[in-house]
């Protein structure tokens, strides 16, 4: 099978011939279909975080295929069903955080495309009880970028508690910013998006923001308190400067969600300020099985969509030069089929 594979952090993805893997007891094969590329594979790809992956390996957990062969223990899914692998790989399934609903704070999990080989591949293998079923009414292609952009922003607007008369400036208007757009405004909040390039705050427009900001030309603090200052900030913007602009951009009691991980990511806040306007700080990891089930559902019903380009896995490298130029529309995700 045809995967693309990182060997080193300072050189290229190389698109390498690979024996299909055989499933254990508790895997399933999946023959992948489509397959997006987060941001996040850039960043493992180059090894920016503190916790690296070990090269030679397989990046992507926004992949969707078929269930192609099971191992004996797999219950939960059958063979032909179409699955969608994210980066929660698997988890204990015992400890509080697994039990609590918080299986994606469990210090024993695996991530796919980084401590296990993900879904750049014609194949990936995957748990039996971690994969999330694909509804059939579902394009794959869009299942792909819903798998990690779409479940991530879906939570990270549950997280900051956005509802109805709330105000949410959403920072980065990418692969995840155009999700959580359409999540907070189906939450009913007012929303803020701000981005640096032309196309994305185009995009913004089209996908109904109420308020459209340029961060390369307006202050977006000061915008934004002009409107009486934004209830939650969710920051999805790969830079430091702009987890600076949303935090100012706070009002009284507000919460500022952070998610975007750029290398060596730092955010210095003033403790005086932080405590007398009652200012919330919160990460944001990925989201559950349940809450993936709740976006898939979600757009079954045409309530959100999509923004992607196709492309083939042999221009992976192309593609992510692409992404950090901020030349894709929002999501690039890889035909396989
Ligand atoms: P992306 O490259 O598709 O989107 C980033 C967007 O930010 C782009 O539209 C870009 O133009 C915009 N931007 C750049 N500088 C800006 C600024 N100063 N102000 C406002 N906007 C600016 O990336 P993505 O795939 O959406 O991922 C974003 C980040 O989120 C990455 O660091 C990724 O690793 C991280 N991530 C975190 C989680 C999580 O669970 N916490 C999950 C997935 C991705
Ligand atoms: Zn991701
Ligand atoms: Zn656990």
């Amino acid at each position: 099978m045809k995967a693309a594979v990182v060997r080193d952090f300072t050189a290229p993805l190389a698109i390498e011939d690979r024996p299909l893997p055989e499933p254990a007891p508790h895997q399933v094969l999946v023959r992948i279909e489509a397959s997006g590329l987060c941001h996040t594979d850039i960043h493992a790809a180059r090894g920016d975080w503190p916790v690296r992956p070990t090269p030679p390996f397989v990046p992507g957990h926004e992949g969707v295929g078929v269930v192609e062969r099971a191992g004996d223990l797999v219950r939960h899914v059958g063979l032909g069903q179409r699955v969608a692998i994210p980066w929660l790989a698997d988890a204990c399934g015992h400890c509080d955080h697994c039990v609590s609903g918080w299986e994606t704070l469990c210090l024993q999990q695996h991530n796919s495309g980084y401590s296990v080989d993900g879904a750049y591949a014609e194949y990936a293998l995957a748990h039996g009880d971690y994969v999330v079923p694909v509804p059939d009414g579902i394009d794959p292609m869009d299942a792909a970028p819903l798998s990690c952009a779409g479940v991530t922003t879906y939570k990270a607007v549950k997280v900051a508690d956005s509802g109805p008369g709330t105000r949410v400036l959403v920072s980065g208007i990418g692969g995840l910013g155009h999700l959580a757009l359409q999540y907070a405004r189906l939450a009913g909040a007012e929303t803020i998006a701000v981005d640096v390039t032309d196309e994305k705050l185009a995009l913004a427009r089209d996908l109904g923001a109420d308020h459209v900001l340029d961060a390369r030309i307006q202050d977006v603090p000061a915008e934004t308190q002009k409107l009486g200052g934004a209830d939650a900030a969710i920051a999805l913007a790969v830079s430091n400067d702009s987890f600076r602009a949303a935090y100012a951009a706070l009002r009284r009691g507000g919460t500022l969600v952070l998610v975007a991980l750029p290398a060596g990511g730092t955010l210095e806040i003033p403790v005086f300020d932080t405590v007398l306007n009652g200012t919330k700080v919160v990460g944001s990891i990925v989201g559950t099985r349940q809450d993936l089930a709740e976006v898939f559902r979600l757009h079954e019903l045409g309530r959100t969509r999509v923004i992607r380009e196709t492309r083939r896995l042999e221009d992976v490298n192309d593609c992510f030069e692409d992404v950090l130029a901020g030349r894709v529309t929002a999501r690039l995700v890889f035909d396989l089929r």
